[in-house]
């Protein structure tokens, strides 16, 4: 049976950690593979174009949903976002487990598509903290800020259909839980079993 690789969704409000905890993940790693998204947004100081975004246009962006190149994607807060299909799709192939840090309305397109993929849902330690971590990284204006805020309220009413759910307290003890997941995960009856017939054979 040729194995295939899964995707592990990790999705959250803004500002609750989920780039720090997918960055740690793809040190630690090898077999993750992160898979890195484009957007309309404007890059903020630092980001690198094709290592935390494809920075596109408008116009660009959406040739490329014309074109059927995105697993999914979503308007954030005025902003276009989407995961390039032919990469991820490569990469299961080859058996590597593909993350994708994606908002709730890109989850719940993967899980139409994905019956194997794996929903992660990263949660603020409090609504005080949250405030602060968004106020304190300062990349967002104050009305945008606002938006964020208001939308992550709205997110995380969709708890309810994910997996599992992480509190990003400690950086660390949340990659660790999702590096737990991803193992058990990897031993589910399912994954082991012949497509077609539904039996686990042996390699030889
Ligand atoms: P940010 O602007 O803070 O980088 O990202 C805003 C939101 O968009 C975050 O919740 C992030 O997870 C989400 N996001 C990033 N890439 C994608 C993507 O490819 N698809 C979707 N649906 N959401 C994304």
């Amino acid at each position: 049976m040729k194995k295939k690789g899964f995707l592990i969704v990790l999705s959250g409000p803004s500002g609750v950690g989920k780039g720090a905890i997918s960055k740690q993940l793809r040190e630690r790693d090898n077999n993750l593979w992160y898979s890195v998204s484009a957007t309309t947004r404007k890059p903020r100081q630092g980001e690198v174009n094709g290592v935390d975004y494809y920075f596109l246009s408008e116009d660009e962006f959406l040739k490329k949903v014309h074109n059927g190149d995105f697993i999914e994607w979503a308007c954030f807060c005025n902003n276009y976002y989407g995961t390039p299909k032919t990469k991820v799709l490569e990469m299961l192939e080859r058996n590597v487990d593909v993350i994708l840090e994606i908002d709730i309305q890109g989850a719940k397109k993967v899980k139409e598509n994905f019956k194997e993929a794996i929903f992660i849902f990263i949660l603020p330690p409090s609504r005080e903290e949250w405030r602060h971590r968004i106020l304190k990284r300062g990349t967002e204006n104050d009305k945008e800020r606002e938006l964020r805020l208001e939308t992550g309220e709205i997110e995380l009413k969709e708890l309810k259909n994910y997996d599992y759910a992480i509190i990003n307290d400690l950086l660390i003890n949340a990659v660790r839980q999702v590096e737990i997941i991803v193992e058990v995960e990897k031993l589910r009856v399912f994954r082991y079993l012949e497509d077609d017939e539904n039996e686990w054979k042996f390699n030889d």
